[in-house]
């Protein structure tokens, strides 16, 4: 009973059927004594095919108008929901983040939530059972509207559960959270619990379940986040800060177009190496599975996006120009497989049984953090790495 925050990601919504179901079972909970503060994506495929639109006329769109036309999709979806509660009796009311003035910085298609005046709903659910909220948009203090980036519905959801202090309950067309991607592995397990930290990796890592800002508000704010299917009654998977007999793997997620940079034979100079990161930093560039050797020289590798290939070439040879005797080589066509768990804390073994799991494939690099393993290797390989780590770890 009370107020619950739900979210309908975009095929859940994807046509007006679709949505007269939805409104159907938000009038059963709300008749079960409940208010509804529901935030909704865009339907479909609608914001793939708004870029593609744009698209049709440059490739260098402005961002600021890139976030003009992706929010168009949200607010058709909020009002569709809001017009066929209306229709089976449910006092509805759908606003757009203007309306509700959730405050974000003002990094278009990126932009992260500042701010969140919840008065205005909790008013209105003096009259109404029903607040549909916009996903995934803000305005800037100066009016501007914004977008969270691509799947930031999640966050926007969250950040209404926190700044309200109630649950989230976020629906999609896959009940739960499971070992590993359900729709490539049939056998993966679905998982009761997830905690914050696992699901934070996870996200991170590729697996595309929760946008990754909305677990990292969760877990600011302690928000307990049910992940369920929206047309079947089939349990879902419950993101919390810890759980009772943890598995020391939970979950294994992979991600592909990996690029390894190396940097060989740099003078023995650390210097370097922070001037090496502060240009890509400046150029506003990711690294990651970072790797620094020092033998007669110093080896540097790192990680990177295949996409990005070419805006490295430009940050590197903006340092290192007065070392040309220098070698620097990119292999594309890697990916990355990740194992995640909080209970690696305090198991032994897990690194033997990885490296078991491995033994027949040529691993090109390996990083670790407390929770999780992850190698790079060939892309041809990645099948049957997945394999014998979904076996060795029962996943
Ligand atoms: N419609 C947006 C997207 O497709 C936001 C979302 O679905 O969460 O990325
Ligand atoms: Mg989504």
């Amino acid at each position: 009973m009370g107020i619950i925050v739900q979210k309908y990601g975009g095929s859940s919504v994807a046509d007006t059927t679709k949505i007269k179901k939805i409104a159907e079972k938000l009038s059963e909970r709300i008749k079960q004594g409940n208010q509804l503060v529901v935030v909704v994506s865009a339907m479909g495929k609608t914001t793939d095919n708004l870029i593609k639109t744009a698209k049709e006329i440059t490739e260098n769109i402005v961002p600021r108008e890139l976030d003009m036309l992706l929010t168009t999709g949200e607010q058709v979806t909020a009002a569709l929901l809001s017009i066929a509660l209306n229709d089976i009796g449910i006092k509805s009311k759908s606003l757009n983040a203007f309306q509700l003035e959730i405050l974000t910085t003002d990094d278009f298609n990126a932009a992260r939530i500042k701010n969140l005046k919840v008065e205005k709903i909790e008013n209105l659910l003096k009259e109404f059972d029903a607040i549909i909220v916009t996903g995934f948009q803000g305005i800037t203090e100066e009016g501007e509207i914004t977008t969270l980036g691509r799947g930031g519905s999640d966050t926007s959801a969250v950040a209404l559960s926190a700044a309200m202090n109630v649950d989230c309950e976020i629906y999609s067309d896959v009940a739960g959270i499971y070992t590993t991607d359900p729709r490539i592995h049939p056998n993966a397990k679905k998982l009761k619990n997830v905690a914050y930290d696992e699901m934070l990796e996870m996200s991170s890592l590729g697996a595309k379940v929760l946008h990754s800002r909305s677990v990292e508000i969760a877990k600011k704010y302690n928000i307990k986040i049910y992940c369920g299917s929206t047309f079947s009654d089939e349990e879902g998977s419950f993101v919390v800060e810890d759980y009772l007999e943890q598995p020391s793997v939970t979950g294994l997620s992979v991600m592909d177009n990996q690029t390894q940079v190396t940097i060989s034979k740099l003078p023995l100079d650390y210097t370097l190496v922070h001037d090496i990161f502060e240009s890509v930093a400046k150029h506003g560039l990711n690294v990651d599975m970072i790797s620094v050797i020092s033998n007669s020289g110093l080896n540097v590798s790192f990680t990177i996006i295949e996409d990005e290939k070419h805006n490295f070439e430009k940050a590197l040879s903006d340092v290192l120009k007065d070392l040309p005797k220098l070698n620097i080589q990119y292999h594309s066509g890697y990916s990355k497989i990740s194992i995640v768990g909080i209970g690696m804390r305090s198991s032994k073994g897990v690194a033997a049984k990885y490296f078991k799991a491995l033994k027949d494939i040529p691993v090109k690099l390996v990083t670790t953090s407390e929770i999780k393993i992850s190698c790079l290797l060939e892309e041809k390989y990645k099948n049957q790495a997945m394999q014998s780590l979904i076996k060795i770890f029962d996943l």
